[in-house]
């Protein structure tokens, strides 16, 4: 039959839906098939509701009867908001995560794009005196302020922004009666951010050192194409100034850098520190910024209004006119990877989207990623070393201390308190480091052996004195601790084991006459908390800080001359086969924090396996001799980097549901294998999770392994489409994680 509407072509969108596939609509009664170009927005009907879509393409032919087909209301754009670069970049994203496009654009545009706001720079408000006004009017005389606000307005000849009425003390009701009197008028136009003039930089560059001009000159020869380098560089061995003096020289070449940073860098240390180098216009993208700023600053990137954009995971996706270089600081931090809904890795895109936009890559860390120095050993990464600290401060001694048979106090060994003491008594701080939060892990009733299991949760809650409570850390559950044991009613419960609280009470015992500083989520999450806990520690008296993980990145600690590891075993004994590479970087950020040229660091690590072969490369030959074995393990293991990795998820109310739908998934895959012939891949389960219960759902996997990517993919691009239609899938909450990095 044919079309009824021949000339009416049919839309095909992306939605906010997370089915993969585009849904197809007729266009908005009126707009004329030219203004339909693929990327623009439309505002259509969506089951009961309205959802903004992304035009991807036009069809002459649905398989939707016509008579069920909607039209479209409303096309939103003139011109398609994100550049055809970037559009490109989601469209790999969404194919390689195996997501919805709809739901991944929902994740690469700013939210007031996404609710079909204006994609234009923002258009602004300026007030003037209207021409030929006298301040001598005589609708005037009775009305002092509004004389004033004429006066102020009449001095400026291009008029005043509505933004910038407060600060020249124009007040704006007056500015409304001066409107009707006709005295004023307003001019609506584009609001354009400063233009770059003079040099780049605000402040002079360091010079740099032998290494640092090695890593910076090899960048820099690498400019206007892509490659990707890491710059492996030790902390405080001046990778940030690599960074600026690049950035420099990316600027003056015309172009624009990217920079991604883990979220918790984004403090106001890092971003000081590149405002005040460069004068230029700088687009800021983190979880702090409002809706507003975040379209403003993408607006502004995408325009080439703005030089420079530095932004958390998310502002990987934002468009750049003229692309210069990207900058991954800390590329081995896990923030990088999303956890939720689009479970992307913005390291690994940011490498995509170098080599789409034809751009190097740069990126840093003193502790890089095993992904990243394989890819370094084998040659796709140029590897840029810098082994010495920038101002001259050695690198700091480790030393294994074997608990093995000491008794703990608190978690604290006897050696390790002397060594406290010691550092106490020489004038000088001690960084204290336990990644575990509260007093202790969990309460044991002596009589009977209850413990304070989570009751959504197949974990134990942890005791936290300070709020009185027992508390869940895998679903925030928290009820007061009881007094009696609920099994057997005796009193005789115990907190067992010690967290960061319990070891912070112990250290004020054995060390009255010194303060004791802790730093955790508990500690710092009341608003400038974290602030004033830096000011103290930057005053330089002895002091003890004890800590998470948050004491590993981002601050320096000048006066900390010994680190003292409570408990490393924890990455040594874990299933989870990245375990030992997270604390191999963790032991090496925090001990990076410490010391300078004068006080020399020591890191003490307390452990039950003092002769394990990872911990014995790390403290004796450093985080590479340990990299190189932790590489050759996985290699021999079959782990990442050397296969690849896709996990499916799945959980629900009753037990048996997750596992249920996975095992009929497992049937599919094992169908598809044969059928599409793709040997080298590997179904491992359905097993139930590490943790089966969280937060009152059962959860179980089904992990992929495969050799190579490309076979991985084949099948993925199969099953997916099948896995959205089995009858398994009703009750049961499913997700696919692409190069998982972790397996939970
Ligand atoms: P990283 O980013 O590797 O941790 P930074 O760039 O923060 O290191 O540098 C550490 C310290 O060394 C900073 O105080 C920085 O100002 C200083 N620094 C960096 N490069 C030089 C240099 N070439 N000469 C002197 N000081 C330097
Ligand atoms: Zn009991
Ligand atoms: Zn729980």
């Amino acid at each position: 039959m044919p079309d009824a509407q021949p000339h009416s072509p049919i839309l095909r969108l992306a939605l906010p839906s997370p089915l993969r596939r585009l849904f197809d609509y007729r266009a908005p009664t009126g707009v004329p098939r030219g203004a339909l170009q693929p990327g623009v927005r439309l505002r259509v009907p969506f089951g009961r509701r309205e959802v903004v879509g992304v035009l991807v393409e036009l069809s002459d032919h649905s398989e939707v009867p016509a008579d069920k087909l909607k039209a479209a209301l409303e096309l939103l754009d003139q011109r398609p908001p994100l550049p055809a670069s970037l559009f490109k970049l989601c469209l790999w994203t969404a194919q390689y995560y195996q997501h919805s496009l709809g739901d991944t654009l929902s994740w690469a545009l700013p939210v007031l794009l996404r609710q079909g706001e204006p994609a234009e720079a923002r258009q602004e408000r300026f007030w003037h005196a209207a021409p030929d006004v006298r301040l001598d009017d005589p609708r005037l005389a009775r009305a002092p302020r509004q004389k004033q606000a004429l006066q102020t307005l009449a001095q400026h000849p291009h008029g005043v922004a509505h933004q910038l009425l407060g600060k020249l003390q124009i007040n704006k009701d007056s500015l409304d009666l001066l409107l009707e009197k006709g005295l004023v008028r307003v001019e609506v136009r584009r609001h354009r951010p400063a233009e770059h003039h003079g040099g780049w930089l605000a402040q002079p560059e360091l010079p740099l050192n032998a290494e640092q001009r090695a890593a910076a000159e090899a960048v820099h020869a690498g400019f206007g194409r892509f490659g990707a380098y890491l710059l492996a560089g030790v902390t405080g061995s001046g990778k940030t100034e690599v960074y600026l003096q690049l950035i420099r020289q990316t600027l003056e070449a015309g172009k624009q850098a990217l920079v991604l940073i883990p979220e918790i860098n984004l403090g106001p240390q890092t971003l000081e520190r590149f405002a005040r180098r460069f004068n230029a216009r700088i687009a800021l993208l983190h979880s702090n910024v409002n809706d507003r700023e975040r379209l403003d600053a993408w607006l502004a990137a995408r325009d080439g209004e703005a030089d420079i954009v530095i932004g958390t995971r998310s502002a990987l996706f934002t468009p750049l006119k003229h692309p210069g270089l990207i900058i991954v600081d800390e590329e081995h931090d896990a923030s990088y990877k999303q956890q939720e809904g689009l479970r992307y890795h913005a390291r690994d895109l940011a490498l995509v989207r170098a080599r789409q936009e034809d751009v190097p890559i740069l990126l840093g860390s003193a502790t890089p990623s095993l992904e990243s120095l394989q890819n370094a050993y084998a040659g796709r990464y140029a590897l840029l070393k810098l082994t010495q600290r920038a101002g001259g401060a050695r690198q700091p001694r480790f030393l294994r201390l074997d608990v093995k048979s000491r008794p703990l106090d608190s978690g604290i060994s006897g050696p390790m308190q002397q060594a406290i003491g010691q550092t106490l008594e020489a004038g000088q701080q001690v960084l204290v480091f336990l990644n575990r939060r509260g007093f202790a892990p969990t309460l044991l009733c002596h009589d009977c052996g209850w413990i304070s299991q989570c009751p959504r949760c197949d974990a134990r809650m942890t005791v936290h004195q300070r709020s009185g409570e027992l508390r869940c850390h895998h679903c925030g559950h928290a009820q007061r601790p009881p007094s009696n044991c609920p099994d057997c009613g005796k009193v005789d419960l115990r907190p067992i084991g010690a967290g960061t609280e319990r070891a912070e009470e112990r250290l004020r015992i054995l060390f009255p006459e010194y303060p004791v500083l802790r730093i955790d989520r508990d500690s710092t999450s009341r608003k400038g908390a974290m602030d004033q806990l830096f000011g103290t520690i930057q005053r330089g008296h002895p002091c003890i800080l004890v800590g998470t993980q948050m004491l590993a990145k981002g601050h320096h600690f000048p006066r900390v001359t010994l680190v003292a590891i409570l408990d490393a075993d924890g990455g040594l004994f874990s299933a989870d086969f990245r375990a030992s590479e997270r604390m191999a970087q963790l032991i090496v950020q925090v001990a990076g924090r410490a010391g300078r040229a004068e006080e020399p660091g020591k890191v003490i690590i307390q452990t039950h396996l003092a002769d394990h072969p990872l911990l014995v490369q790390l403290t004796e030959q450093g985080y590479f001799a340990f990299a190189e074995q932790a590489l050759s393990e996985r290699r021999a293991a079959g782990l990442p980097p050397f296969t690849h990795l896709a996990l499916l998820r799945a959980e629900a109310h009753k037990p048996g549901q997750a596992e249920g739908f996975l095992d009929e998934a497992c049937t599919e895959a094992d169908r598809l294998l044969a059928e599409l012939q793709l040997g080298s891949i590997e179904l491992l389960g359905p097993v139930p999770a590490p943790m089966e219960r969280r937060a009152g759902r059962y959860r179980a996997q089904l992990l992929l392994q495969g050799n190579a990517r490309a076979p991985l993919h084949r099948l993925m691009n199969a099953w997916l489409p099948i896995l959205e239609h089995l009858p398994g899938g009703r009750a049961v909450r499913w997700s696919l994680d692409v190069d998982p990095i972790d397996l939970f």
